[in-house]
């Protein structure tokens, strides 16, 4: 039996397939297991409570409502799509039409689309990349395109900052000097730049100026840039730091159902101007006939009455904002004295530490807390398309996810510090 070059894409080992097995198995382990190393959602008793009411009137009418007994049309649920235009139009007036929103199965169909759309072989011969104008960003990038590996990033600029006036934190910024001089845009091998905000797996939120810069590098060179949303605003609204968010024809907005807590209903909308969503319902069409329905009919109640804005508000960042401020309390009391950094939490479900000058690397201090019990995920693997050979701070920090109950976080943190502070002890 032989694959396709295509499909021996699938056939390889990779690190990131390697990790996600291990939590996988940690999660079906009889051992207890400190799991931060996740992306999952949390689960929200609030949250549960009106999506369990939601689900059981949906189920109750499910062949009325079309959502299990008829395809959708490829672009997507028309109620849904309908309900959304309103709900856009009506928080921040952007006149979109039907023409502008696509569904897909999830955001992550919606970059395997997007990045393929806009990176590989052009018909004039250039091969063009997708352009991550602040590394480390989200992994689930890395291996979507369908031949080879098709990104280049710039690495951040690090800034020394305080939050809620207590040191010992930084921020990362969009290198613009490094940005606006970049070869490959000026020679045309960039077909689109992409940017998660909040970012996983930083928890950094691009402010309003360097977005207005990143728009004007974008148009200034033609190319689309594309805002994954997947913790943003308005839902699930996990920011914590004062910022708005902009559309317009050269922009693509993508969203999702997933970390609003109905990750398993496969939901990923795209904003963008009609002729990119005409192309991604003909690959709706292609790759799946239509998209999933049943999360759209789950959410058209919610999203009609602006209930999920409201549960986004007053229940989903609060109560990340509480498991952040304890995640980095617990942190901050491990490692007193030590030359750790916590990136400024500013949003999403994670937080990044930084081990400055930890004499091993984090893919090895990942294996050694493994040991332990405790799952995170190692820094490398996030700095898509940076050759991470001669750039340490790559390999100096981890993402722990605060999705956690409370103990797990607690338990988990302490076995960080113990190991940790022998490493930099040297005992
Ligand atoms: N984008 C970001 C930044 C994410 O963290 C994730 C999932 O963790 C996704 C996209 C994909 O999410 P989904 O396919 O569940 O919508």
């Amino acid at each position: 039996m032989k694959f396709s070059k295509f499909g021996q894409k699938f056939t390889k080992d990779s690190a990131i397939l390697q990790l996600m097995d291990d939590l996988g198995n940690a999660l079906n382990s009889d051992k207890p297991v400190n799991m931060l190393g996740g992306g999952n959602p949390a689960s929200i008793p609030e949250l549960n409570a009106v999506y369990q009411e939601t689900l059981e009137s949906v189920v109750a009418d499910a062949f009325a409502l079309d959502s299990v007994g008829n395809y959708s049309n490829p672009q997507g649920d028309t109620k849904f799509i309908n309900t959304l235009v309103e709900f856009f139009n009506r928080h921040y007036g952007w006149e979109l039409t039907s023409n502008n929103i696509a569904l897909t199965n999830g955001s992550q169909n919606a970059f395997f689309y997007l990045f393929n759309l806009f990176a590989g072989q052009f018909a004039d011969g250039t091969d063009k990349a997708i352009l991550l104008p602040l590394a480390p960003e989200y992994v689930g990038y890395a291996d979507v395109h369908i031949d080879g590996v098709h990104f280049v990033a710039v690495p951040p600029n690090i800034e020394l900052v305080t939050h809620e006036n207590n040191e010992g934190f930084f921020k990362y910024r969009v290198d613009f000097d490094a940005l606006e001089n970049l070869e490959e845009l000026k020679n045309g091998k960039i077909g689109a730049i992409c940017c998660s905000r909040p970012t996983n797996p930083t928890g950094n939120v691009l402010t309003d100026d360097e977005m207005a810069r990143l728009t004007a590098i974008a148009k200034k060179y033609g190319v689309p840039l594309i805002v994954d949303n997947a913790y943003g605003m308005p839902f699930p609204n996990i920011i914590y730091t004062d910022t708005t968010l902009s559309w317009d024809r050269d922009t693509v907005l993508c969203f999702s159902l997933s970390k609003v807590g109905l990750p398993g209903t496969r939901t990923g909308i795209i904003v963008a101007d009609a002729p990119i969503i005409k192309t991604i319902s003909n690959m709706n069409a292609i790759v799946n006939l239509s998209p999933v329905r049943f999360g759209a009919t789950v959410a058209t109640p919610l999203f009609a009455d602006d209930r999920i804005k409201t549960l986004s508000d007053m229940v989903i960042q609060p109560f990340y904002q509480a498991q952040a401020s304890l995640a980095v309390s617990r942190l901050q009391a491990e490692f007193d004295g030590y030359p750790v950094k916590i990136h400024k939490p500013e949003g999403a479900i994670f937080l990044w530490v930084w081990f400055e000058h930890l004499p091993i690397s984090t893919t090895v201090l990942y294996q050694m807390l493994k040991e332990q019990g405790t799952l995170i995920i190692p820094s490398e693997h996030f700095f898509v398309g940076v050759d991470t050979a001669n750039y340490p701070h790559a390999k100096e920090c981890i993402r722990l996810s605060i999705a956690q109950p409370d103990e797990t976080i607690i338990k988990g943190i302490t076995t960080i510090g113990e190991v940790v502070r022998r490493l930099y002890d040297g005992v």
